[in-house]
């Protein structure tokens, strides 16, 4: 339809960050890899992981603790190790639950990429 469409929406989609990202739970694509790029894996002891980074969705900081919670005996051959990381940044993100934290964001991570 030609003619009158201007888009006059003040609601468009500039990229936000931080507290103005309203809490949704999502993932996409390239969250794992935003996330990778700048993350770090600190290893604590054999079963525990902290990942420190930004979240790729919100941009705010946090760190991941990951401890896997099942003993699955001896490893064997090539540790390819995938973990669900999901923003826990405190800020406020409008909409939050009063117990979750973070945006919402959510993405899996491959331990080997960091
Ligand atoms: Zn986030
Ligand atoms: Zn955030």
């Amino acid at each position: 339809m030609p003619g009158e469409s201007v888009s006059t929406s003040t609601d468009t989609d500039h990229a936000t960050a931080g507290a103005g990202v309203p809490y949704r739970e999502v993932t996409a694509d390239d969250y794992a890899r935003d996330f990778t790029r700048e993350a770090q894996a600190l290893s604590v002891d054999d079963d525990t992981t902290v990942l420190s980074g930004s979240c790729p969705r919100c941009g705010c900081s946090f760190t991941f603790t990951y401890r896997p919670r099942a003993f699955r005996g001896p490893r064997r051959g090539p540790r390819v190790r995938e973990i669900a990381v999901m923003c826990t940044c405190t800020t406020e993100h409008e909409g939050r639950p009063a117990d979750e934290e973070g945006c919402g964001a959510y993405w899996n991570v491959r331990l080997e990429d960091l």
